[in-house]
């Protein structure tokens, strides 16, 4: 039996010792096709002045696994270029990129604007959390910037935007909305701050800061991975300040993402374009395929030419993403509308989008709008994937009879 290591006589390493301390280090200058994947929660300094001096902040070193290794910086920088902006903080998925600008923003006694067409979850948070910390929210309509004019107070401290709007896709006129919070920034100590949940455009359809916001978040979860196997999210600022208050609070909360995760994100990162390109192609397609069904009351899709927003889309993007949302006749009961996706065979029924398969969801508008509703009945959104047009045209025929028999 080996005596443990710090009796052996001869002072020669133990077995694991040696495995562990070995000195044999690969040679330097391997270049390959994708980065490397550095895992680590220890980082180890060369000497005390190292450890007491390293600063990860400006990305100059190394400290701990949470702050950054090569990898996420490597994927922080990738996503800074896609956005336009200068500064990348990563999140372990969208929702927490989305909770984290608002933590890093808002105080308690602060209020918070959200379109009435925001993401549903960032809604839940405001209602559950920021109420319970002292921090009110309200929310204005996004396809008129008067109101939103009209609805800023001086507690307001952030606006978020999203273009186009959750479910219904709206696509509101961002520099205008974001003209009517600088108005109102005149004269402040402390200036609103705009954020833009940019997952649906992605840096791909429209760049974020171009249209005047300070914050880009966006979900990596849909085209940056394109795997719909990884849940990642980034917050993106051009200004110095803003990105500080952001990555300090990000290291205070512990936010870290794995290797395994960023090399995913990174992986997709190369064929991104290709596959928005790709998916747009099919939706608008299928978009227009759709209008004329018997049993469409409205197809919306910021390309059709009357869908919500269409005059914004079409000056300030050149792309659009791969979902479309269609409401039915007030007369197609929901369980109607829920035998037909139940039929659907290509369409999978889940949440997300972005990925290869495509997805369907039922949705009822009443019960997540507050200010008024563009459709009074049932609602399915289609998250299209890299399927060809003609299956899925197939696969919507097949189970239409559904919804009118
Ligand atoms: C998916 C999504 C998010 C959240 O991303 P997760 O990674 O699923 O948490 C936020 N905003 C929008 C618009 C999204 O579509």
């Amino acid at each position: 039996m080996t005596p443990p290591d710090d009796q052996r006589p001869d002072r020669t390493p133990g077995l694991s010792t040696a495995l562990i301390h070995h000195a044999y280090r690969p040679p330097a200058g391997f270049e390959a096709v994708m980065p490397g994947v550095y895992k680590a929660s220890t980082v180890v300094f060369p000497d005390v002045h190292a450890l007491r001096t390293n600063d990860w902040k400006d990305k100059s070193g190394y400290t701990y696994g949470l702050h950054g290794t090569p990898t996420t910086f490597t994927l922080e920088e990738r996503i800074a270029t896609l956005e336009g902006g200068r500064f990348c903080v990563l999140a372990p998925s969208g929702l927490s990129a989305l909770t984290l600008v608002d933590m890093a923003f808002l105080r308690q006694g602060d209020e918070v604007l959200l379109p009435d067409n925001a993401y549903g979850p960032g809604k839940a948070f405001a209602a559950g959390e920021l109420a319970r910390w002292g921090i009110t929210h309200r929310f204005y309509d996004p396809m008129n910037p008067a109101d939103l004019a009209a609805r800023i107070s001086p507690a307001t401290r952030l606006v978020w935007l999203e273009a186009p709007g959750s479910i219904t896709l709206e696509f509101p006129d961002v520099p205008a909305l974001v003209a009517a919070v600088r108005a109102a920034n005149a004269g402040r100590e402390r200036p609103i701050v705009t954020a833009l949940d940019n997952t649906w455009g992605a840096g791909v359809a429209f760049k974020a800061f171009d249209l005047g916001v300070d914050v880009s978040m966006q979900a990596l979860t849909k085209y940056p991975s394109g795997g719909a196997d990884v849940l990642m999210g980034s917050v993106v600022t051009r200004d110095e300040a803003l990105h500080r208050a952001v990555l300090l609070c990000h290291m205070r909360l512990g936010l870290g993402v794995g290797a395994n995760d960023a090399e995913l994100v990174l992986r997709g990162l190369p064929s991104m374009a290709l596959r928005y390109a790709a998916q747009d192609a099919t939706t608008r397609a299928l978009a227009q395929w759709l209008q004329p069904r018997p049993g469409v009351a409205r197809v919306f899709h910021p390309a059709l030419p009357d869908s919500p927003g269409h005059d914004a889309w079409r000056r300030d993007a050149h792309a659009a993403a791969c979902l479309v949302s269609v409401a039915f006749e007030p007369t197609i009961a929901q369980q109607r509308i829920d035998a037909f996706c139940n039929a659907l065979r290509r369409f999978r029924l889940g949440w997300s989008w972005a990925g290869p398969i495509s997805l369907c969801a039922p949705y009822h508008l009443p019960a997540i709008r507050t200010l008024g509703c563009v459709a009074p009945g049932g609602l399915v959104r289609f998250a299209v994937g890299l399927e060809s047009l003609e299956d899925l045209q197939a696969d919507l025929e097949q189970a239409w009879h559904l919804l009118l028999t």
